[in-house]
């Protein structure tokens, strides 16, 4: 579904990206996974045509993006921290982003009712806990059915009534074929919910593929033993 060929991404004289060459399938969860500071966000960003890579291609369902809005409304983000304007309440950012895409049916009021936000919805966003902004950064991801979803550190901050609801969330998207592309540092999440790890060292890919064959390559069955194997 997503080709990446030799992006590369420098912030003065920081060479983030360095030439990052992989694949996602379509249908599956692929978890982008690296140290601190690895890239990873600069990595989605690029995906999704917020970052504009110096050199390099992003390719999605064949078409090359080029860094219009062509391919955007098809995919669902969660970023990490405050996305929206931290005046409006959650009931106006889902509004406003109905207006923006010419007022589709919208998908939100599960997500709404099992993460229990309805109190939330009317009150400021710069008023409300970190979780209930995260679980707000959630349902706007999965709204209007995207064929991708993109969650960078999606459980981060969430409790663990929040955290299944929303794995939950991803495996019933996943069975009905949405793709995603998430980054964690949570371990237990990895194993749960991803088919294949990407893992991001010094601006290039180091390793693609089953959490099984990261085991077996690097002889740890530990995942984060693993993963600290490669780094
Ligand atoms: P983490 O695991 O901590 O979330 P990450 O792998 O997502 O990190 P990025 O957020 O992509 O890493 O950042 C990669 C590097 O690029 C960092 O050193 C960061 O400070 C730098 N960086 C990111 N965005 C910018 C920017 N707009 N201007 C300058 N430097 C930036």
């Amino acid at each position: 579904m997503i080709d990446l060929q030799n992006l590369k991404k420098r912030f003065g004289d920081l060479r983030v990206l360095r030439g990052v060459t992989t694949h996602v399938a379509k249908g599956d969860i692929t978890a982008i996974v690296g140290p601190n500071g690895s890239g990873k966000t600069t990595l989605i960003k690029c995906i999704l045509g917020l970052v504009r890579p110096d050199a390099g291609t992003v390719t999605i369902d064949g078409t090359t993006l080029d860094g219009s809005w062509q391919y955007r409304e098809r995919i669902g983000y969660m970023p990490q921290g405050a996305p929206f304007p931290e005046n409006l309440t959650a009931r106006e950012i889902i509004a406003m982003l109905k207006d923006l895409r010419g007022n589709p049916e919208n998908t939100d009021e599960e997500l709404i009712d099992a993460f229990d936000l309805a109190p939330e919805l009317d009150k400021p966003i710069r008023t409300l806990s970190g979780g209930n902004r995260q679980k707000v950064n959630a349902v706007t991801a999965f709204l209007f059915r995207p064929d991708l979803v993109i969650l960078d550190e999606p459980t981060a901050g969430l409790d663990p009534t929040a955290s299944s609801v929303l794995k939950d969330k991803i495996q019933a998207e996943r069975q009905a074929g949405t793709t995603f592309i998430l980054t964690s540092h949570v371990m237990s999440e990895l194993e749960e919910l991803a088919d294949h790890l990407a893992f991001l060292l010094n601006g290039t890919i180091q390793f693609n593929g089953p959490i099984d064959d990261l085991k077996q390559s690097t002889g740890c069955h530990n995942l984060e033993r693993a993963i600290a194997h490669l780094m």
